[in-house]
């Protein structure tokens, strides 16, 4: 072989070798969801993070879960204090700007979150179910945190065509509320797009998400 031609395979294998490893952690979607679930040791924190890799224990009940005032909410909901006072704040403030912000569904069990999923997995199968729904203890509104809105025109599916939509986008944040699975990061949040889900985080960790656009999975990989 050819001096030349030995040091341009040189360079063919090192060029793929690097490749190999800058591509070997890049996962597709869907493909990297429920394989390497972690326990979440701080269930408690107000800017827990609960996905498909991170795991509630099925006991895990939040200690200050409060009814939402019917003023604000459908039916009996609850949310944990602080995010459930936050939540009356907004929707009366959206109130008085004319606007009608619900609460559909909060506060969920580990048990009604298995019944969920199951249900899913025997009306529509699989497939469906994890792409719309969480496996029990995966799902954001164990943690009394998490809230599906519903707008004045009464259907949280369609909520991102109601009046209030515009609104919520751009003052949620100032409240402490997040949209936690926003359109085009599916393959972050694990979830498709749902413009009814808001996630409470508190104000200052809500401002930081919404100012660089984050969600909550990449606001924990780039607070440190
Ligand atoms: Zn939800």
């Amino acid at each position: 072989m050819k001096e030349e031609t030995f040091k341009k395979c040189v360079y063919v294998v090192l060029f793929l070798l690097i490749m190999l490893f800058y591509t070997k952690d890049i996962h597709f979607f869907g493909t990297h969801f429920y394989e390497h679930i972690k326990q979440i040791k701080e269930p408690n924190s107000i800017s827990v993070l609960v996905n498909k890799n991170n795991q509630l224990a099925a006991d895990y009940i939040p200690h200050d879960l409060e009814k939402i005032s019917l003023d604000y909410a459908n039916e009996e909901q609850y949310m944990r204090k602080e995010a459930k006072e936050h939540f009356e704040r907004l929707s009366e403030d959206a109130r008085k700007l004319g606007y009608q912000i619900i609460a559909s569904s909060t506060y969920r069990s580990y048990t009604y979150q298995e019944r969920l999923y199951h249900y899913y997995i025997e009306t529509k199968g699989l497939e469906y179910a994890d792409l719309c729904s969480a496996r029990p203890g995966h799902s954001e509104h164990q943690t009394g945190l998490a809230i599906d809105v519903m707008g004045s025109n009464q259907d949280y599916d369609a909520f991102a065509d109601s009046i209030e939509f515009p609104w919520m986008t751009e003052n949620a944040y100032k409240y402490g509320f997040i949209l936690r699975y926003p359109k085009g990061k599916e393959n972050i949040t694990g979830f498709k797009y749902e413009p009814w889900h808001y996630r409470y985080v508190g104000i200052k960790i809500a401002k930081i998400i919404h100012e660089n656009n984050w969600t909550l999975e990449e606001y924990h990989t780039n607070k440190e």
